[in-house]
C-alpha cells in the first residue's frame, strides 16, 4: 500500500480531493471533493443505495434534514454523552485526544477507562506532549462533539441548534410515519445517505477523521430479540461481502473487530466494526450495531409520543429493536483509494502509478483518445465518443491534450479501466484500439461493436 502522503498528493494532483478553502490556507479537517472525487463517491453511493434499497423490498429510503429539534439530541444522549476525552499540554497549549495518546504510547485500549483512570494511566505511561516533547500534560476532560449553530432572526432570541452528529436520529424520528405511509411493519428498514458534523478534537489522517462528513446508514426495525440477533448476523456478513465483492476491498485489508462489552454503547447488545487496513493501521470503516430498543424508547420518553408498533397476534403494543449498519462515505473513499493506488515497475525498469479501481466505481470508465488533434481524426473520434455516450451508460471522457503516452499515464493514474484510441488506420478499417488498464494489452475492435464490447466488460 502507498503511504498516506503519496495518496494525499495524488488525490490533490489528479482532482480527487482538495483541502477546503485552500487559498485561505485551508480549513482544518474539512475537504472538498474534486471532479474525480465526486464521481468516485457518487458511484459508491449509488451502489450502496442499490444494495440497501433498490434490491430490498422491505427497506425504503429517506432524506431527513441536518437540522432537527434540539431535544432529539437530548433523547439520543448526544448532548450528555457524545464526548471525547481531551488533554492540553501546559507548555505549548496544544490539545490532544487523551485516549489516542494513551493508545499510541502503550498499544493498549483505553475504551473502558473513565476520566480519572485515563489521567492516571497517562501519567503512569509517562506520556509527553507529541508536539513539544515536554512533560506537561494536564488532566483529561470531556468535550462535546456536537457542532452548534444559531437560528432565529431576532438578536438575543436566537436558539442554539445542533448540526446533526449522525443521520440515524432523522431515521428514528421518522420511523412511524415512514412505516405508515409505506404500509410497513417490522421487520423493515430505512436507509439514508447524508451529512453529519462532529467537533473532532484531533482530526487526522486525511479523509479518515473530518468535521463534516457523509454517512450511509441503514436502520432495521424488528419485533424481538431473536429477530434482532438474526438480522445482526445477516448484516455483519452481508456488509463485508458488499465491501469486498462490489466495492473491491481485498480480504487481506479487511477484517472484523468485535466490541468488548466495555467498548460498546451501554444500550447495545452487540457491536462489531468492519476494519480496514489503512496506511496508518487497522481502523474502523463501518459499524454494525444491535441497539436493542433504546432509541425508540428514548424518543417515546423525550417526545411524549409513544413510538410503538402493534402486534396483532399478541394483541400488544411494542417498541421495536434496531439493528444498524453505519459507514462513512469519505472514510470508505479513502479506503478505496488506498486499496487501488499502486506503483508498478514495468519491463525496462520504468514505473507507472495506476489506480486499480473496480471498473464499476472508476470515476472515468472509458477514455476516448484521438491520436491527433486534427480532422479527420477529431471528427471520427467525436463520432466514437458520442456513440459511447448514446450506446452505453458508462462514464466516458474525451481526452485529446498531450502525447498519447502521457494520456495513457494520466488515465492509468486516475484508474480508467479502458482507453479507446482512434488512429489513422481507424479512418480505413472503422476500428479502434482498446487498451486495458491492468494488463496494458491492446485489442482492435470494430467501431460498430464498441458499445456492446465495452458494456460487457462492466457487467
Ligand atoms: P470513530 O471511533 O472512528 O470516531 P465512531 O465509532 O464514533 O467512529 P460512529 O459514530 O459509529 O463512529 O459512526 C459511523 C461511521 O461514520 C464510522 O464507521 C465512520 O465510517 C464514519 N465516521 C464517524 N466519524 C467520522 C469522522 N469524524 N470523519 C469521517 N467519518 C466518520
Amino acid at each position: 500500500m502507498q503511504s498516506l502522503e503519496t495518496i494525499t498528493n495524488w488525490a490533490l494532483r489528479r482532482g480527487f480531493v482538495f483541502p477546503s478553502s485552500e487559498i485561505y490556507d485551508g480549513f482544518a479537517a474539512v475537504y472538498d471533493m474534486g471532479p474525480l472525487g465526486v464521481e468516485l463517491q457518487n458511484a459508491i453511493k449509488r451502489l450502496w443505495w442499490r444494495e440497501m434499497v433498490d434490491t430490498r423490498p422491505n427497506i425504503v429510503g429517506l432524506d431527513a434534514q441536518i437540522l432537527m429539534h434540539p431535544k432529539v439530541w437530548d433523547a439520543s444522549g448526544h448532548t450528555e454523552a457524545f464526548t471525547d476525552p481531551l488533554v492540553d499540554c501546559g507548555a505549548c497549549k496544544k490539545r490532544f485526544r487523551a485516549d489516542h495518546l494513551y493508545e499510541d504510547a502503550t498499544d493498549k485500549n483505553a475504551d473502558d477507562m473513565d476520566m480519572e483512570q485515563l489521567g492516571a494511566a497517562l501519567k503512569e505511561a509517562g506520556v509527553k506532549c507529541p508536539n513539544c516533547g515536554k512533560d506537561a500534560m494536564g488532566e483529561p476532560r470531556t468535550f462535546n462533539l456536537l457542532v452548534g449553530a444559531e437560528m432565529g432572526v431576532i438578536e438575543g432570541e436566537k436558539e442554539t441548534v445542533w448540526l446533526r452528529g449522525e443521520t440515524a436520529q432523522g431515521i428514528y424520528v421518522n420511523a412511524l410515519r415512514t412505516a405508515e405511509a409505506m404500509r410497513l411493519q417490522p421487520p423493515f428498514g430505512i436507509a439514508q445517505i447524508g451529512k453529519a458534523f462532529r467537533n473532532e478534537i484531533t482530526p487526522r489522517n486525511f479523509l479518515f477523521r473530518v468535521r463534516e462528513f457523509e454517512q450511509m446508514e441503514m436502520q432495521f426495525f424488528v419485533r424481538d430479540e431473536k429477530m434482532a440477533d438474526e438480522q445482526y448476523a445477516f448484516w455483519r456478513e452481508r456488509r463485508m461481502q458488499w465491501l469486498r465483492e462490489v466495492i473491491g476491498l481485498s480480504e487481506e485489508n479487511t477484517r472484523y473487530h468485535e466490541h468488548s462489552p466495555e467498548e460498546r454503547a451501554h444500550y447495545a447488545t452487540a457491536a462489531e466494526d468492519v476494519q480496514f487496513q489503512f496506511p496508518f493501521g487497522w481502523k474502523e470503516l463501518e459499524g454494525i450495531h444491535n441497539r436493542g430498543d433504546w432509541d425508540l424508547s428514548r424518543h417515546s420518553e423525550y417526545s411524549g409520543n409513544k413510538q410503538t408498533f402493534f402486534d396483532q397476534e399478541a394483541n400488544e403494543h411494542y417498541i421495536p429493536r434496531i439493528v444498524e449498519t453505519s459507514g462513512g462515505v469519505g472514510r470508505l473513499t479513502l479506503a478505496v483509494m488506498s486499496e487501488a493506488l499502486d506503483e508498478e515497475t514495468l519491463e525496462g525498469g520504468e514505473t507507472r502509478l495506476v489506480a486499480r479501481f473496480k471498473p464499476a466505481i472508476a470515476p472515468v470508465q472509458v477514455a476516448v483518445l484521438p491520436l491527433s488533434k486534427k480532422d479527420p481524426i477529431t471528427e471520427k473520434s467525436m463520432e466514437v465518443f458520442e456513440g459511447l455516450l448514446k450506446g452505453t451508460s458508462l462514464r466516458v471522457q474525451f481526452d485529446e491534450t498531450q502525447s498519447i503516452g502521457k494520456r495513457y499515464r494520466r488515465q492509468d493514474e486516475i484508474g480508467t479501466p479502458f482507453c479507446v484510441t482512434i488512429d489513422f488506420d481507424s479512418l480505413e478499417d472503422d476500428a479502434v484500439t482498446v487498451r486495458d488498464r491492468d494488463t496494458m494489452q491492446q485489442e482492435r475492435v470494430k467501431i460498430e461493436e464498441l458499445a456492446a464490447y465495452l458494456s460487457a466488460k462492466f457487467e
